[in-house]
Order: C-alpha cells, then sequence, then structure tokens
C-alpha cells in the first residue's frame, strides 16, 4: 500500500536557505530530509598523489545504503517538490546503471509515490535487462523500466519520452507526474549542493581547492554557485565523465540567471577538467578499474567506474602533470556515491585475476585446524 496524502506530506520541511543565498530567485519552498549525513572530511592517502600534496575526503557516499550518493541531496528538495504539488508518480531518466534512476526509484517509494524510470540501454527483448547492479535494487523496489536505445539525446528524446509517459499515466489513472530531467540537474535540485557546500564550510577552512566529478552538472553547479556567493574562498573543479566544457559551462550558466546571477559566468567560477572520459560514458578500461582496485586496497574507499574512479584517477594524474591549474595544496574531493555501478559485473573477472602485492588473496585452509603458513 501507498503511504497516505497526509503522511507524505508530513514529512515536508519549509526551507530556510542560509543568509547569503536570501537573496536569489526561485528559492525552493520546501525539502524533505532523506539523507543520513555525514560531515566528517578525513585525510586521503590516493595512491600517485605528489608528497606536496594533501588529499582530503568529504563522503557524500555514506549518508545512506541504497539511498545514498550525490543525487540524494538533489532529491530532498526535487520529492519535496513532487509531493507539495501532490504527484503521485515520478518518472525520470538516465542510463542502464544510473545511480540517479535507482535513489530516485527508491526515495520514491520511501514517500509512497510511483517510480518510472526511462533506461537507455540497446537490449532487444525484456529479458536481457538482467537485474545487475543498480537493476537489481530498481526492481527490487517495483520501479517501472522502459528501455529505450543507448544513443538517445536527452532533449529530442528522453524529455519528449517522459512527458509522454506522464500524459500517458494521467490518462489511465487521472494522476499527475512530476518529471525530473537527468541527473535531477536543474535549479531545484542544485540548492542541495548549494546546503553541502553550507554544511561542510566551517570544517575545511584549510582547504584551497574542490574536486567533484561531473556527470550532468548539478553537483558541481551548486559548489562553484556557494563558493561565489560566500566569498570564492576556494578553487573548484569539475572533472567530467560525460559532455564537455561547453556544455556544462552553458548549464551553468542557465543556472546562473534563473536564480538571478546575471552579473557572473560559470567560465569566472569553475575551472572544467576534461580528458579523463577514458572510452566514453559509462565505459571503463583495465587501467581505471585496476585504479579502483588499487585505491580499495590502499584506502580502504570504494570508487565506482562512472563517475568517481574517472575524476579521482584525473585528479591524481593533474596533480603529477599539472600541479599549477590548482590553488594551494590542499585539495578536498567530494565522493559522490555511485558503489552499486561496481556490480555489474564488468570488474569480477579482473579482480579473480589479478595477482599484484595488493591484491587479495584468497587461502584454502584444511578441514582439520593446522598451523597455517602463509606465502
Ligand atoms: C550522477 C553522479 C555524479 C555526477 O553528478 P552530477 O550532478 O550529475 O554532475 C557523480 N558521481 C556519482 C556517483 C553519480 O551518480
Amino acid at each position: 500500500m501507498a503511504a497516505s496524502s497526509s503522511s507524505m506530506l508530513s514529512r515536508l520541511k519549509v526551507f530556510v536557505p542560509p543568509i547569503w543565498a536570501q537573496g536569489l530567485q526561485h528559492i525552493p519552498k520546501f525539502m524533505i530530509p532523506l539523507s543520513h549525513k555525514n560531515n566528517q572530511i578525513n585525510s586521503w592517502n590516493l595512491p600517485g598523489v605528489p608528497e606536496s600534496f594533501h588529499v582530503f575526503l568529504r563522503r557524500e557516499d555514506t549518508d545512506g545504503t541504497a539511498i545514498a550518493g550525490n543525487k540524494v541531496r538533489k532529491l530532498e528538495f526535487l520529492l519535496a517538490d513532487a509531493v507539495s504539488k501532490n504527484c503521485k508518480h515520478v518518472i525520470t531518466c538516465g542510463g542502464i546503471q544510473s545511480n540517479h534512476c535507482r535513489i530516485t526509484a527508491l526515495a520514491a517509494r520511501e514517500l509512497g509515490m510511483t517510480p518510472h524510470l526511462i533506461l537507455r540501454a540497446d537490449v532487444k527483448n525484456v529479458d536481457d535487462v538482467g537485474c545487475e547492479g543498480n537493476v537489481l535494487l530498481n526492481r527490487m523496489c517495483g520501479a517501472h523500466m522502459y528501455m529505450v536505445p543507448k544513443s538517445s539525446p536527452y532533449h529530442t528524446e528522453l524529455n519528449p519520452r517522459m512527458e509522454k509517459l506522464a500524459k500517458a499515466i494521467r490518462e489511465k489513472t487521472g494522476e499527475e507526474s512530476y518529471l525530473i530531467p537527468v541527473g535531477g540537474s536543474n535549479t531545484v535540485g542544485m540548492f542541495g549542493f548549494l546546503m553541502v557546500f553550507e554544511e561542510m564550510q566551517s570544517s575545511i577552512s584549510d582547504i584551497t581547492d574542490i574536486v567533484v566529478t561531473c556527470g550532468s552538472g548539478g553537483t558541481v553547479a551548486g559548489l562553484c554557485i556557494a563558493n561565489h556567493l560566500t566569498g570564492s574562498k576556494f578553487k573548484v573543479h569539475a572533472m567530467t565523465v560525460s559532455d564537455d566544457a561547453k556544455y556544462f559551462h552553458n548549464h551553468i550558466n542557465e543556472t546562473l540567471s534563473e536564480l538571478g546571477l546575471t552579473e557572473v559566468r560559470s567560465e569566472d567560477i569553475l575551472d572544467i577538467i576534461d580528458g579523463y572520459k577514458g572510452r566514453g560514458y559509462g565505459l571503463s578500461t583495465e587501467e581505471e578499474l585496476e585504479f579502483i582496485m588499487d585505491t580499495g586496497a590502499k584506502t580502504g574507499v570504494i570508487l565506482d567506474p562512472t563517475y568517481t574512479g574517472k575524476a579521482a584517477r584525473g585528479l591524481v594524474s593533474e596533480l603529477q602533470n599539472n600541479p599549477q591549474r590548482f590553488q594551494g595544496n590542499k585539495i578536498l574531493f567530494v565522493h559522490t556515491g555511485g558503489m552499486y555501478g561496481l556490480f555489474d559485473g564488468r570488474i569480477n573477472r579482473l579482480l579473480q585475476e589479478r595477482k599484484t602485492p595488493n591484491s587479495s588473496v584468497v587461502h584454502l585452509w584444511s578441514d582439520k585446524c593446522d598451523a597455517i603458513s602463509i606465502s
């Protein structure tokens, strides 16, 4: 049974922005807390970082279990908007292993709404969809999944399909749907990362640079706009994994104008780092997967193949080859989550074959309780 409308409404909290954000236009009226915030910043001995630099980690990946990662913070605002507008369905879109779709589906269910996911993948029939990684969790919460060709562009294909689906749902049930753009990256969702900045501000006074993975742009938009509004102490860097610098500057400039910030341009407040996409969005190289395994073995931090693995690898490479790009030597990496993407099977073979000093070793210890000799 879906939760009743009144219990959904009782989750809404009136949103009061920090003082420095109060002059903005289009401030959301409500939010719904969905995440378990973790305000720690810890030192991170990421392999390969030159000695002159010090890298720290902010965990946005540990703010929940299945409802965890940077998308949760956007959904705190987006789904509050949906609830306040009395929508019974939530529609969004992304790649087959989209973290955003998985988190949206689970959080929609938590709030008593029905999730509909338009997923990009080249499958010939529904049995080919499988139940790996994020798809397992989509299935566990009974999300409706609509498979569309992998090459479908967002503006001309996915967005119109979301509208068509909303119409079909309205005609069948008389109920309204709430549409969330790819990655939850619009002005409403961006407020989630204004709030992340506000939370961490007091604990990062020594930091010189902030680095975050950039997929649809909303996360870094929130961070660089907050940094600008509070006096631009940090240099903010976006490590791209999908589109290029031009696309993201356009996206952020649109957000700035919706917020009424017409005197500043994305180009002035954000450094976009291209060049670490590897084989392309959602695809991995062996070197990238090796880097993820090595980081896990040396630091206990699990990165994901689509976003944070590429970005952290890009960070190490830039620190080694392009150190002047950074304002100083105290770098904060924001871990945006995505771990379930590792469970789609791509890394399994490498893990079993891997034989390096840091790889895990599986021993067979015989049935008698003998002493074990460790080679
Ligand atoms: C979506 C996502 C990102 C990118 O965030 P955007 O706001 O889309 O730029 C980074 N890391 C993970 C794990 C993600 O799922």
